[in-house]
């Protein structure tokens, strides 16, 4: 790993910047959801285990630039002193004098959190000077938030070109975790990308086929490549004018050895309604007032069958319709297998994405992957094979 860890850096009697993400969902000054916030424990316990002082950076919100009250950060402080066990002192600015007060005040045991980064315009621009003022009240930088690393901000980024730099506990996890799936992964590699629409997975579509040895495409994004391989899917969501950049994507996966998994039969309905009457057919066979709402139950037998003679599965997009029963089913049957495999010790399976998150956890499933990413954004720029400024600055 090109990166340091806690593990790396001396924290003894140190104020240490630590970057997380805790945008959890606020109501009534109330959070609703406490996942976020748990998921930093283990890197804010380690720091104070190490006799560091732990001042957290974070954003909430898109306040723009602008101090905007409803989108302060000290509504989640007894969340966090839930979480943490201890007490939690806010800092109204995360610069200057209130930041500055908080942390001579420091002792021992003490976590200070400081005002939302995003109410200062620089943060979002990677200003060097709002970077140089947050750098000034510590000494390490730890970076935990991997879901912000796909922005450059100062932060994120900016900061971590000032001071001694290491990845925290979840960002740590996180790497492991893509890298064992796609940096150098143990073959052969599957990758599963489905969702609504091919135009906003063009990137990822186009990355994987060089990378995996077999890519099944689900969802409504097959529909896509069915059309340009010159089948009619009737009402079925599809874009019929990324026909060609779908022919183009699987002449690159041919050219690069990559199997194309797409639906053989599917299940279609007149309505996108649960409990909608339904059938199943061949996937040349949609009946043109009908839509294309799931994948049918050989399709799924034949990604088992690519699931259990894989190494390592990347997934990305559900097959169909999930959230409206019975258009889980071949999503829901293809998680299990996937969670069957890894269980049994023979699959590393990796998901991500909002709607992949949500689908796995309905089916189930998703303590039984061995990693699931909520970073939303920055996984799937990862997975798209871009460079994440957040973890590039890290690298040292
Ligand atoms: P993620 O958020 O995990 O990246 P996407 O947002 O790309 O996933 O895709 C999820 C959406 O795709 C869901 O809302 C799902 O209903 C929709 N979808 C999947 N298959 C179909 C289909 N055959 N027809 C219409 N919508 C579909
Ligand atoms: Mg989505």
């Amino acid at each position: 790993m090109a990166w340091k860890t806690l593990d790396d850096m001396d924290l003894s009697g140190k104020v240490v910047l630590v970057r997380v993400d805790i945008n959890v969902p606020v109501e009534n000054g109330v959070v609703t959801d406490a996942t976020r916030i748990e998921k930093i424990v283990p890197t804010i316990s380690d720091i104070l285990e190490k006799g560091g002082k732990p001042v957290l950076l974070a954003h909430f919100g898109r306040p723009k630039g602008k101090v905007v009250p409803e989108m302060s950060l000290k509504p989640l402080v007894p969340a966090l002193e839930a979480a943490l066990g201890r007490k939690v002192t806010f800092a109204e600015d995360c610069i200057g004098g209130p930041a500055k007060k908080a942390v001579a005040a420091m002792q021992p045991g003490d976590v200070v959190l400081l005002e939302n980064t995003r109410f200062h315009a620089g943060e979002e621009k990677n200003d060097p000077e709002l970077a140089a003022g947050m750098a000034a009240l510590g000494e390490i930088y730890v970076n935990d938030a991997f879901s912000a690393a796909h922005r450059a901000h100062s932060s994120t980024e900016g900061i971590a070109h000032i001071l001694p730099s290491c990845a925290g506990r979840l960002m740590e996890a996180e790497l492991k975790a893509l890298e064992a799936a796609l940096g150098t992964p143990q073959r052969p590699v599957t990758a599963v990308v489905g969702g609504a629409k091919v135009s906003t997975k063009l990137d990822l579509l186009g990355n994987l086929v060089s990378k995996v040895d077999n890519l099944v495409i689900g969802g409504g994004m097959a529909n896509t490549f069915l059309v340009a391989k010159g089948i009619e899917v009737g009402k079925s969501l599809a874009e019929r004018d990324m026909a060609e950049t779908a022919k183009e994507i699987l002449n690159k996966a041919a050219a690069a050895n990559c199997r194309i998994i797409l639906p053989v039969d599917v299940v279609v309905a007149r309505e996108f309604k649960a409990g909608a009457e339904n059938e199943t057919v061949a996937a040349d066979a949609c009946p043109a007032d009908a839509m294309i709402l799931d994948a049918g139950p050989e399709t799924v037998a034949e990604i088992s069958a690519v699931f259990e003679n894989s190494k390592t599965l990347i997934w990305n997009g559900p097959l169909g319709a999930f959230e409206i029963a019975p258009f889980d089913a071949a999503t829901n049957a293809a998680a299990k297998k996937a969670a069957e495999l890894t269980e049994a010790g023979g699959l590393i399976s990796v998901a991500g994405g909002g709607d992949t998150v949500a689908a796995l956890n309905k089916a189930g499933v998703a303590e039984a992957f061995s990693y699931i990413s909520t970073a939303g954004g920055a996984f799937l720029e990862w997975m798209e094979g871009k460079e994440l400024p957040g973890v590039a600055a890290l690298n040292k």
